[in-house]
């Protein structure tokens, strides 16, 4: 094959050509490091070795001398903030706002930033108004999630329902916090006195999810307040298809709702069905105390000891020895005592209700996690060894 001349000349020029640009590069890197001051280097390097307050020191005097360099004051009220030094991370950023030739998307960064020193502060109310001032831009999506937290902590239900909606999307469809919202509403409903108003937005927290467990234990409550004892059962009845591991919620209610019925036994017997399919001891509780009240500490501590047997779980087993120390021979009383102090000791954090999501654990039972904000994120059932 033969090759013409000028193809020779074109390979070394194409070579030349790739060694000049790669060098014009090199040259504009070179320039553009000369133009960052020799103090940015050292602040980034008291960055790197977590030597924060100096870092903080050098960047304030670099952001000092050089009132160009907008990201770097960014990330200095960043750093306050994270520092927990709000006031000085809401200064920087009220000063950037101030700036006339803030505009556009920087504009908006500095009053989203300046939202967030404000919500750490615990200004909610500055907080939501810039937030709300972000709508239709990019950082508008951010602005309504933090928007939500803020209508949380100020139990703004129906703000939190409307902001919600608005974030929904197919990765996230808000149903089950909407949900939780529409229960506060109505829990607020009760406590004013206000039951129809409380069903309805009981039946609207239905309507969005319809698993929504503390919906219905509420609006059997409203029932059995207005004397409707049957449709309360009937209303409790259907938490065992929702989510059977709050049934230990509704049994208390149940039992209430069938004696005012004149049914105890019948209550007492639906309690020992559902414990065959579901051994929550707080329902074990329950029918023990039940059978003891009619038939006598004896015949409970032996159906208690047959569930046991089946279930085995500490706190349970602390609650047996308490029923044998009552029957037991005085000499035994002692021993038995004791050793259900152990187990009872040894077992405190079962009796504990647990979140699932951040561990935080409390005696009491929380819809809305006080540690990380989860809703419906605490576990219903206590003491178990097989939930
Ligand atoms: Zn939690």
């Amino acid at each position: 094959m033969e090759i013409e001349a000028w193809w020779l000349i074109l390979v070394p020029l194409v070579f030349g050509l790739g060694w000049l640009s790669a060098r014009v590069d090199i040259k504009h890197i070179l320039a553009d490091s000369k133009l960052l001051p020799r103090q940015y280097f050292e602040g980034l390097n008291h960055l790197l070795n977590e030597r924060t307050d100096k870092a903080v020191e050098v960047f304030v005097d670099v952001a000092r001398h050089h009132s160009e360099t907008i990201e770097l004051q960014f990330a200095l009220g960043h750093l306050f903030r994270r520092k927990g030094e709000i006031e000085r991370a809401i200064r920087m950023h009220q000063k950037l706002l101030a700036r006339p030739e803030l505009k556009g998307a920087e504009k908006q960064t500095a009053q989203y930033e300046l939202a967030l020193d404000f919500m750490k502060a615990g200004l909610f109310d500055r907080a939501e108004e810039l937030f709300a001032r972000l709508d239709d831009t990019d950082l508008s999506r951010a602005a309504r999630r933090h928007l939500l937290d803020i209508y949380q902590q100020e139990k703004e239900w129906k703000q939190a329902i409307s902001t919600a909606q608005q974030l929904r999307d197919t990765s996230h469809t808000y149903q089950h916090e909407i949900a939780e919202f529409y229960c506060e509403l109505a829990s607020q409903a009760i406590t004013r006195s206000q039951p129809a108003e409380a069903q309805q937005y009981l039946q609207q927290a239905l309507g969005e999810h319809r698993k929504c467990v503390r919906a219905n234990l509420l609006l059997g409550d409203l029932a059995l307040a207005e004397g409707r004892a049957e449709e309360a059962i009937a209303t409790w009845l259907k938490i065992e298809s929702q989510d059977h591991r709050f049934l230990p919620f509704a049994a208390p209610k149940l039992l209430d709702a069938y004696d005012r019925l004149g049914r105890a036994e019948e209550g007492t017997n639906l309690l020992k069905g559902f414990l065959n399919s579901y051994p929550y001891l707080d329902m074990l509780d329950l029918v023990y105390e039940r059978i003891a009240r009619q038939n006598g500490v004896e015949t409970a501590s032996d159906y208690l000891s047959e569930q046991l047997r089946l279930n085995p779980s500490l706190p349970g087993y602390a609650k047996l020895l308490e029923a044998r120390a009552i029957t037991a021979p005085v000499e035994r009383k002692a021993d038995i005592e004791g050793l259900r102090k152990v187990i009872l000791e040894n077992s405190r954090s079962q009796a504990m209700y647990h979140c699932a999501a951040c561990g935080f654990k409390a005696r009491q039972y929380f819809w809305h996690c006080p540690a990380c904000s989860e809703w419906e994120s605490f576990l219903p059932a206590r003491g178990q060894l097989k939930p």
